[in-house]
């Protein structure tokens, strides 16, 4: 089990900070009116991986709820598979898993599901914009594109048409590594984040966007180094020459930059669209 590792000498509780939130716009960055609060949301997201004492945990049930929930996750995934697993909508979730081997989703179960749909990401501190509303949202297949050798999709139009500039402009060593989210596939990889943060959905989503809070549903996508592997998702993607070619390019640009007030981590590999 991974030690976890608390941050004293902050004594600032963010909780109390966030009563009196108001952003204003600089230079097209938001930015907390509260310079406390501006500086405790960029020191925890560049310390992401760590505990803070104002941290937002699930309760001990939840715990349980969400291990259930996860199985169930990993078998409708085996089951559909990883590509389709991308686009994959709530109904074909429950779908899926009630022809499955561990069976249906729990009422309890969909109750934990909904609540983490729903619940304001700003209460644990995620300050980025809700980008779907609707938990049921599912995705036009025609007009996705499924690239070639990824087990990624795209939206025809400008996602598709900036991957294949990038391609041009920057190499072939450059590559999808993910691209359309669903509602679901987001919420796989939040509660799988969450899991592995012990249930503290800050530390979660100082990395991952929350469910309904990714513009990976709307058209954003990721980039990495072929032959890179997990690491195209640490920092060590921007000491690469595939990152260092793609800013060169001058019309890249980045979600979640390194001075960023969403609450989340510098993600050098996440292409805005
Ligand atoms: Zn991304």
């Amino acid at each position: 089990m991974q030690r976890r590792r608390l941050i004293k000498g902050m004594v600032t509780s963010l909780a109390a900070l966030q009563s009196g939130i108001a952003f204003a716009q600089d230079g097209g960055l938001s930015k907390p009116l509260n310079a406390a609060l501006a500086e405790r949301m960029q020191f925890k997201a560049k310390h992401f991986d760590q505990d803070f004492s104002d941290d937002f945990y699930l309760n001990a049930v939840e715990k349980v709820t969400l291990r259930q929930v996860l199985a169930r996750l990993t078998q409708v995934k085996k089951d559909a598979g990883f590509g389709r697993f991308n686009l994959l909508t709530l109904d074909e979730l429950l779908k899926f898993a009630s022809k499955g081997a561990l069976g249906s989703f729990t009422p309890s179960e969909i109750g934990f599901i909904e609540t983490i749909f729903f619940r304001d990401a700003k209460e644990y501190g995620f300050y980025g914009e809700k980008v779907s509303t609707t938990m049921t949202q599912s995705i036009d297949l025609s007009k996705t594109v499924k690239i070639p050798g990824t087990g990624h999709f795209l939206f025809k139009g400008r996602p598709e048409g900036l991957y294949a500039e990038l391609k041009r402009d920057v190499g072939e060593d450059i590559v999808l590594t993910s691209g359309i989210r669903s509602i679901v596939k987001q919420l796989d990889l939040f509660l799988s984040k969450a899991a592995q943060c012990g249930g503290n959905l800050s530390r979660a989503s100082r990395s991952l966007a929350p469910p309904g809070y990714s513009f990976h549903g709307s058209g954003d996508f990721d980039v990495g180094k072929i032959g890179l592997g997990a690491d195209n998702f640490t920092d060590t993607f921007a000491a690469t020459d595939v990152y260092k070619r793609l800013i060169d390019l001058g019309y890249v640009n980045i979600r979640y930059t390194e001075t960023n007030f969403y609450g989340v981590r510098f993600e050098p590999w996440h292409i805005k669209v």
